[in-house]
């Protein structure tokens, strides 16, 4: 039974209680998590805190060695790994062992790098005075992470924060804890000290809540719902936390008719659909120009029609299931909300009728005040919306109370540069769509959330700045 994992070593919860995670491709019982709360993550942040002044002292030469050796750990354990997320999550395995397992090293790597180069300033001031700064550590930071990439997003919490001299306390997705559990025993093993990283498995508004309202947690990391990003600030101002929100999104993907328009159209699949559309950044509002619209919704249409739901274990499936039994349930809800809204469904619905499969769905014929152009559903749907010009899509796009990411097909190049600049959001691809990179900083404006994760821009997130003036005579 997969237990917490304090000091570098499993143990049940303090109250004994457990919960179950089923497989998602079966609906079946996968396996039983230890429940904790309160009481777990007390023990949990002690550790943490206990191992933190040391951690935060330890040469960074030796945090920069033992970081690297993780991202080894990491690929040594590809299988085992990309089989735990494939498992529990529902996602592809060619997509776990491509992309989630070897990017979660990446993160370790890229960081690992950074634990020798976070220094301060020295600073001309008024007077004989030297006047420099030193970036230091917070202290316990609490990550809290949803299911649809636990490994790698637990990476892109863990790295810099442990490159920095912080130690972490993490609370994994219910639903999908398996490998986040798999991923602390790699690190011990690759040389984290005890309490460098703990792992409260629970339920969010137990173990969770806990973790946020501890008194001894400096900073909460959180990636998940706006809902849920909301909640999560009001509960820390009471030990006045420091917060970065990772959170929805309901992504422009925006096709000129100047475009290459076959590849744009092609690309605006992957785009809404990779990790069945369980993907924060996921462009699912389709903004075609009306000259060229139903050309590409052909090809959309056909393209969705491709991606047959299948055993995600099976290396040629491209779509898994849905993570969940309420996910399932959530999308579906969607569908008939499209539906009577009076969207047009061209493909997708409810799929097989074991396991919580959705096939790729599209609506044409989409109003941008419908409810499914709007909301975030965190499922394969994508809302196809015809625009004039410049100004009607950059309307569109920007009419959404959420800023995480955008999408641009133009061969124009004064054209995409002016919409970069014009797009609320944190991210703009241009003549390309969902590229990530460690180096590369990441994160949402508007109802998205604030912080950023990956490149220099986190290491700014994870350490404070300490001032110090010496008197020169
Ligand atoms: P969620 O907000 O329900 O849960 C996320 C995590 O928060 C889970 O670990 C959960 O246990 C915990 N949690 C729930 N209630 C809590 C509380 N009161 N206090 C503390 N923790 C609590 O989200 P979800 O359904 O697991 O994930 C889907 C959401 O995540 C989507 O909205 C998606 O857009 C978002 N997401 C955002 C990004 C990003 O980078 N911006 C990336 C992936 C997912």
């Amino acid at each position: 039974m997969p237990d917490l994992w304090i000091d570098n070593a499993p143990r049940p919860a303090l109250s004994g209680a457990t919960f179950t995670t089923p497989n998602p491709t079966t609906g079946e019982p996968l396996a039983e998590l230890a429940r904790g709360d309160r009481a777990d993550v007390d023990l949990a942040v002690a550790s943490a805190k206990r191992a933190f002044p040391a951690w935060a002292r330890t040469d960074p030469n030796e945090r920069q060695r033992i970081l690297w050796k993780c991202g080894e750990g990491i690929l040594a354990n590809l299988e085992a790994l990309a089989r735990l997320e494939t498992l529990d999550t529902g996602k592809p395995i060619t997509n776990a062992r491509t992309i989630d397992v070897p990017r979660t090293a990446d993160t370790f790597f890229y960081f690992a790098g950074w634990a020798t180069k976070l220094h301060g300033e020295t600073i001309p001031v008024r007077g004989p005075f030297l006047n420099y700064t030193v970036r230091e550590p917070l202290g316990v930071i609490g990550a809290i992470i949803p299911w649809n990439f636990p490994l790698l997003l637990a990476a892109r919490k863990i790295a810099p924060a442990l490159a920095a001299g912080n130690t972490v306390v993490l609370k994994p997705p219910e639903e999908a804890s398996l490998s986040c559990l798999e991923l602390a025993r790699i690190l011990a093993e690759a040389g984290l000290p005890p309490g460098v990283l703990n792992v409260v498995t629970g339920h969010g508004e137990e173990a969770g809540a806990a973790l946020v309202d501890h008194p001894d947690v400096a900073k909460i990391s959180f990636t998940g719902g706006t809902d849920t990003g909301r909640l999560i600030m009001r509960n820390a101002a009471a030990t006045l936390k420091r917060l970065s929100l990772e959170l929805g999104g309901k992504s422009p993907n925006i096709v000129f008719a100047d475009a290459d328009v076959k590849n744009a159209a092609k690309n605006a699949v992957g785009a809404a659909f990779y990790n069945q559309g369980e993907l924060c950044t996921a462009g699912t509002r389709l903004l075609v120009q009306r000259s060229i619209h139903d050309e590409v919704l052909d090809i959309v249409v056909n393209g969705a029609r491709a991606l047959v739901p299948g055993d995600p274990l099976d290396p040629a499936t491209q779509m898994g299931p849905l993570v969940s039994e309420a996910q399932h349930r959530r999308v579906l809800g969607y569908l008939d909300v499209g539906d009577r809204e009076g969207a047009r469904r061209e493909v997708g619905g409810a799929h097989g009728d074991r396991g919580w499969f959705v096939s790729p769905t599209v609506y044409s014929a989409v109003h941008p005040d419908m409810t499914i152009a709007r909301e975030e559903i965190f499922g394969p749907v994508l809302s196809v919306i015809p625009f004039d010009d410049v100004e009607d899509a950059a309307r569109i796009a920007n009419a959404s109370e959420f800023g995480l990411a955008a999408g641009v097909w133009t061969k124009d190049i004064t054209r995409a540069h002016a919409l970069a600049a014009r797009l609320q959001a944190g991210t703009v691809w241009i003549n390309t769509y969902n590229r990530f990179d460690a180096a590369s900083p990441y994160g949402g404006m508007k109802q998205s959330g604030f912080g950023r994760e990956n490149g220099r821009a986190v290491l700014d997130e994870v350490t404070q700045v300490k001032t110090v003036w010496v008197a020169t005579s």
